[in-house]
């Protein structure tokens, strides 16, 4: 390696922020174990056992590898249907009738790693590269809660010395700082979560003061091999350890809400990706005591100068359903994000299997939703999506199946992040409160920026929402009621 890269790594890596997290100089993943766990579970698929096992989840209980490593190897589908039966349960019983839903803001394209699976790696001569100014980024999020009525942002940077921490901090301060007047009220984006490279403690310090939500970095694959193929040595993103403690780091930096993540697809291999998210997140409880907030499950799709994202790709939508399926009965209490990544088709099935949370309106090209872009550009994005429904529509989509669109963003205001969301959720209480936080917000925005066709086809779903908060909190019900018509008068941002 050639002297200037490696001062940039010295520069940019802290080793002793990696290795005071390791035990006896090495890293959490054993691959050789997590082989032998999946070999031991798929010796291991007898119905009855794998029946325990479901009633285990059923009961929001985090399952042991061995139990995952079962039913990533079940094949019967009268057993598969089961699986995707308890989890579909298991979601109602801890998130309750919603969808959490937000927009990805794609704030900077400028790279210096050269991940081979991704249109913004430096290596890519075409990709058209592009940071927002201040200006621009308080464009976006006014396109983005003015046009569309979103709330939640989930921000995205490349790694670069322009985009580093005090950068990000001003940017989540530019968008917080944009409310947009609206039919009935005023909208404004209320969360930001943060999908960014591994930053150093003191610069995850610097985040947090600003108000980060979730902080989201993917490993994109636990195998240590698979890692050192697709990230060059000589990049800050080829250290594997120091992106595999960037959440032990976020914790003792003062973020306890962080977001794990694979990029399935990437390697054969998916059963053992599933295996590396849960040991991260039992890494994470035996840490800190507390899990990840949410899983995501990108897939990888073509992107503009990879080899490797261009090539076929043996992972399939089965895979897919089955790898969501066991997250969401091995880790009851975690969130479960699939992005618009994945086609309106498979997005839909997946409601079925436990899924928390879904973006729409999607814009991934830098500047999308100021320039109210309609296409796709390859060039001009990290990958290609496949869901381009507007938020509108899958509102309405939504609502046809009886489920309730939720903005809520009060959790992380008041104080219900990290362990306390997470005692919240095991025990079913934050269902109490998302519930009625999701009619306030959903009327919001029903108010706000629903056309009269798509007010008729939710409004039963408001109203189903309502009944049943009355029939289950009948003492409570007259507070909900007091605040839902202030919210019909013009006033926003009420919530519990
Ligand atoms: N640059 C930061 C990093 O790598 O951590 C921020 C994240 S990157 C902009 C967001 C995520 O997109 C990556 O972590 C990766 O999982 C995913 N991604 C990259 N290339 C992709 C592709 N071709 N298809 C789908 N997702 C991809
Ligand atoms: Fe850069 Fe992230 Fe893309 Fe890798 S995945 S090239 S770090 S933007």
């Amino acid at each position: 390696m050639d002297t200037s890269k490696q001062n940039l790594l010295d520069k940019m890596i802290k080793r002793d922020e990696i290795t005071r997290y390791y035990t006896n100089g090495r890293d959490f993943i054993d691959d050789e174990l997590i082989m032998r766990q999946l070999e031991a579970g798929k010796k291991n698929t007898d119905p009855a056992r794998i029946r325990d096992i479901l009633a285990k989840s059923l009961a929001v209980e985090t399952l042991e590898p061995e139990e995952t490593a079962a039913l990533l190897y079940v094949t019967d589908p009268e057993l598969r249907k089961e699986m995707e039966e308890t989890a579909n349960a298991i979601k109602h019983k801890v998130y309750d009738n919603r969808i959490v839903t937000f927009a990805p803001m794609y704030i900077s394209s400028h790279c210096i790693n050269r991940c081979r699976y991704c249109g913004f790696s430096a290596d890519n001569p075409n990709q058209k590269r592009r940071c927002l100014t201040m200006d621009e980024i308080k464009a976006e999020a006014e396109a983005m809660t003015g046009i569309h009525g979103h709330k939640r942002v989930m921000a995205v940077y490349g790694e670069h010395p322009m985009t580093g921490a005090e950068f990000i901090a001003e940017s989540l301060d530019a968008i917080y700082s944009v409310n947009v007047k609206t039919r009935h009220g005023n909208s404004n984006v209320r969360r930001i979560n943060v999908n960014a490279a591994p930053l150093s403690i003191d610069d995850l310090k610097i985040v947090q003061q600003a108000g980060i939500g979730t902080f989201q970095v993917f490993q994109e694959t636990y195998n240590h091999k698979v890692y050192a193929q697709m990230h060059p040595a000589d990049t800050v993103k080829g250290d594997y350890g120091w992106r595999l403690t960037c959440m032990h780091r976020a914790f003792d930096a003062g973020i306890d809400d962080v977001g794990l993540g694979v990029l399935f697809g990437l390697q054969p291999d998916w059963r053992f990706e599933v295996m590396g998210l849960i040991t991260h997140a039992r890494e994470l409880e035996r840490f800190v005591g507390i899990g990840p907030h949410t899983f995501s499950v990108p897939r990888m799709h073509a992107a503009s100068g990879s080899d490797v994202a261009n090539s076929p790709s043996t992972f399939t939508d089965d895979n897919f359903i089955h790898a969501v399926t066991v997250l969401r009965l091995s880790v009851p209490y975690t969130g479960l994000i699939v992005t618009a990544r994945e086609t309106a088709e498979l997005r839909d099935r997946c409601l079925d299997l436990g899924i928390t949370q879904m973006d729409a309106s999607t814009r991934i090209d830098i500047g999308g939703y100021s320039q109210r872009n309609t296409t796709q550009k390859m060039d001009e994005q990290q990958f290609m999506l496949g869901d381009p429904r507007t938020l509108e529509q899958m509102i309405v989509d939504l609502a046809r199946k009886g489920i309730i669109t939720s903005f809520c963003t009060a959790g992380y205001r008041c104080g219900r992040t990290g362990g306390c969301i997470m005692d919240a959720l095991k025990t079913g209480k934050e269902g109490t409160f998302c519930k009625i936080n999701a009619v306030l917000t959903y009327r919001e925005w029903l108010d706000d920026f629903a056309s009269p066709e798509s007010v008729k086809i939710c409004e039963p779903v408001i109203q189903q929402e309502l009944k049943a908060i009355e029939e289950t909190y009948p003492l409570f019900y007259p507070n909900v009621l007091e605040r839902y018509n202030r919210i019909c008068a013009g006033e926003r941002d009420l919530y519990f």
